[in-house]
């Protein structure tokens, strides 16, 4: 077996890793562990450590590790028939039934799922179609996309774009000129604004308004969003949200695509972020939760207005002109299948209601009142607990002090995996969703023993 030093020192050597400090990772200056094995809400790696994983990997192994009814149906696919294609109407057992029992998990309106890999490629699909749509609809101009600031939608060239966040844009170019973003629903950090909570859901409402009619509303093809603000932040959206934005994309004819990629199949304690907060989307984008990322699968998951213009311009213009060679991979779609099933077996998305209540209360009972807790918010198994230097003016931590990343580290160091937000001194939680109320309540106490350790009582 190679030494951890061997693997060091290669990985320094050849490994390219993704968000990254590639200078000071090539130096040997940052951490860098090497995983080796998982188990429920548990992982380990070389070291000996055995770690809770309050952030299911990147939010995506929910129904946590070591899921041997996942990996056995994984086996038997790559045994049977590892790979056929999707084009020209071929498919599997496997990829068919997983078509279905999405179409049975999702809003009655939604027509179709069409597959990828990646959250970013479903999101570079969703544009192309919404594009697509327009163009056989006879609205060539009807292009941009409008997408919110804070917002994550991938790090490709448009879904990098999409993004609303900085770190994704510089350096790059980015983003494309087809992409405008608008304001966040973040009513914690615009509080500043003097506003109830209502009128700031009617502000948002009028400044999407305003933006449509100045880049002109026969240029606005889409509205991307995530039912609850993730990478930016972890940010539920504030009562009403989400009605007073459907209007207004509703007069003006723009599409809106329910980026699930977080939220999709139980992750808010509904199957779908737009049934929790009746959300009627034209397109859902889903990945992780699809196949708790024991084996990488996306979807695009079309409505049935939608579908009927795509048919219309095959109808036109021929097949559509849109394919990846892995789409619909059959060990990636036997993953899903097994995973969906064990979803429902294991009552996953009830407990991700229940137990996702009581851990952000139990966050509250132990921090809510420490005078460098701004804010804990949480929907389901998506928590947040937001630091600042003081809680009246809410002003931040000098950037510099790293706070987020110390607390992060501080509760590592009590076996506990979370995640530093990239944006403000964020520290999010999204456990698998197998969490037990009594795991909850040892996360929700080492927290407190980290901020305390971190920024004292
Ligand atoms: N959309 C959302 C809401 C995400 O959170 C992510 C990734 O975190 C993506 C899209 C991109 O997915 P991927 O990293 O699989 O490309």
């Amino acid at each position: 077996m190679l030494t951890n030093d061997q693997l060091a020192a290669w990985d320094r050597e050849a490994f390219f890793h993704p968000s990254t400090h590639l200078a000071q990772h090539a130096r040997g200056e940052t951490m860098s562990r090497i995983m080796t094995g998982g188990e429920g809400i548990y992982v380990e790696d070389r070291d000996g450590n055995r770690l809770i994983d309050a952030f299911a990997g990147l939010y995506c192994v929910n129904v946590g590790y070591g899921r041997k009814q996942i990996a056995d149906a994984i086996a038997e696919q790559a045994g049977k028939l590892a790979y056929y294609h999707a084009y020209v109407g071929h498919g599997t057992e496997a990829s068919i039934t997983l078509a279905h029992m999405i179409m049975e998990r999702a809003p009655a309106h939604m027509s179709k799922v069409y597959f990828g890999l990646s959250g970013s490629d479903a999101n570079e699909t969703n544009v192309k179609l919404v594009w697509y749509y327009n163009n056989v609809r006879g609205m060539p101009e009807k292009r941009k996309i409008i997408s919110r600031w804070r917002g994550y939608h991938g790090s490709g060239l448009i879904t990098g774009s999409l993004t609303g966040l900085a770190t994704f844009h510089n350096k790059f170019g980015l983003p494309l000129p087809q992409v405008v973003h608008t304001e966040a629903p973040y009513f914690y950090r615009r509080k500043d604004l003097g506003m109830s909570e209502a009128e700031f859901v009617a502000y948002c409402a009028a400044e999407l308004e305003e933006l449509i009619k100045r880049e002109g509303p026969d240029t606005i093809a889409a509205f991307i969003g995530e039912p609850a603000l993730g990478t930016g932040g972890l940010v539920p959206p504030p009562a009403g949200y989400w009605a007073a934005i459907q209007e207004v994309l509703g007069k003006y004819d723009i599409l809106l695509i329910a980026d699930e990629v977080v939220t999709g199949f139980g992750r808010l304690g509904s199957m779908f972020g737009s049934d929790h907060y009746g959300i009627k989307p034209d397109i859902i984008t889903i990945a992780k939760g699809l196949t708790s990322a024991y084996a990488p699968l996306s979807g695009s998951i079309v409505s049935d207005k939608v579908w009927k213009v795509l048919e219309e311009g095959t109808d036109q213009f021929g097949p559509i002109g849109h394919g990846w060679t892995y789409s619909a991979h059959p060990i990636c779609a036997a993953a899903g299948v097994a995973n969906l099933q064990l979803i429902d077996e294991m009552g996953l998305v009830q407990n991700a209601g229940t137990v996702g209540a009581a851990f952000k209360q139990a966050l509250i009972d132990r921090l809510g009142n420490h005078p460098h807790v701004g804010d804990i918010r949480g929907e389901g198994l998506l928590c947040a607990v937001e630091f600042v230097e003081d809680r009246d003016s809410r002003r931040y931590y000098d950037p510099a002090r790293k706070v987020g990343a110390q607390v992060a580290a501080a509760l590592l160091s009590e076996g506990v995996i979370a995640r530093a937000m990239p944006e403000a001194d964020v520290i999010g939680f999204a456990p698998p969703l197998c969490l037990t109320l009594p795991e909850a309540g040892i996360i929700a106490d080492r927290m407190a023993k980290a901020v305390k350790t971190v920024l004292g009582e």
